[in-house]
């Protein structure tokens, strides 16, 4: 089949404020970073990966996909993390389509389910839509659009367990959830005890598959998605994170830290701060990793 219609386009939501009144170190007010969605379209069908989650961005992003005139197949969640996939189950009512995951960010997913009113719920009172788990598996991993193949390819961790990322071959196109970030600070918060190594390994995997290019989930909007300077800026900062980590005692040095050495990033210091505090918190003996992850927003 000729590949002259399939293509993809990206939707950035712009970074939502967050209900915490205690500023960062810095003294800025905390918000989130921008969230990409992906519609990998062919001429008449497309698949939509990792529409946002709150309703104003719902809204938002459910207007661009009416706006494409293409008929939506399935939506894909690339982890469990609720920012990728909390509004997915307006999407498919919206646009009848199912919901697609791997078993392990399924698995993920309803961790982030009984998170919710510990986290999720009181950082966006009120602007969560209610969110099941109604994800579902397909046969190896795989999806058809007009022919061509969208591989739902598992990475392992990244900045959550059991992570994917969807590989387009016949675009050269990853999709890559937050396996991969582009030009916004990155969340460690769930990475102690050798999750950053085992990051490195997911992003060798990305790499092993040839990608041009590369949609990360968190990315500032004026970058394009150029698949090598995307991975480079990636090891960088998990290298950049590594070396803070082993020279740092306190989050706030840690905080301080990651901006020093990427003060040209516009996004994300809110999760350097959380992320700080988490991998901060698990240092202390007996400490539980859940625990440390929820009440790291706060
Ligand atoms: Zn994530």
């Amino acid at each position: 089949m000729s590949t002259d219609s399939l293509g993809y386009t990206v939707f950035v939501s712009g970074p939502v404020p967050m209900s915490v009144t205690e500023p960062l170190p810095n003294g800025e007010e905390r918000s989130f970073q921008p969230s990409s969605t992906t519609l990998v379209h062919g001429e008449r069908d497309a698949v939509l990966v990792d529409p946002p989650f709150t309703a104003g961005q719902i809204e938002e992003v459910a207007a661009w996909v009416t706006a494409s005139g293409k008929n939506i197949t399935a939506i894909v969640a690339t982890h469990g993390h609720g920012d990728h996939w909390f509004g997915d189950n307006e999407f498919a009512k919206r646009f009848d389509a199912p919901v697609v995951a791997t078993a392990g960010t399924i698995a993920v997913m309803h961790g982030n389910v009984e998170a919710r009113p510990f986290a999720w719920d009181k950082l966006w009172p009120g602007q969560i839509p209610d969110a099941p788990v109604t994800a579902v598996t397909v046969p190896d991993n795989t999806l058809s659009l007009e022919g061509h193949d969208l591989h739902l390819v598992e990475v392992g961790h990244t900045d959550t367990e059991q992570t994917s990322v969807v590989h387009v071959p016949d675009l050269g196109l990853v999709v890559a959830g937050d396996a991969l970030y582009n030009g916004a600070h990155m969340y460690i918060g769930e990475s102690a005890g050798g999750g950053l190594d085992a990051w490195r390994e997911a992003i060798n995997t990305v790499e092993s598959l040839g990608p041009r290019y590369i949609v990360a989930g968190h990315k500032n909007k004026e970058l394009d998605d150029d698949a090598t300077r995307v991975i480079a800026f990636t090891r960088r900062y998990l290298d950049d994170a590594e070396a803070a980590l082993a020279k740092c005692s306190t989050p706030t040095e840690f905080f301080q830290a990651m901006l020093d050495s990427h003060s040209d990033l516009p996004y994300g210091r809110t999760l350097v701060w959380v992320g700080a505090k988490a991998t901060y918190a698990l240092r202390e003996p007996g400490a539980d990793p859940i625990a440390a992850a929820v009440g790291a927003w706060f």
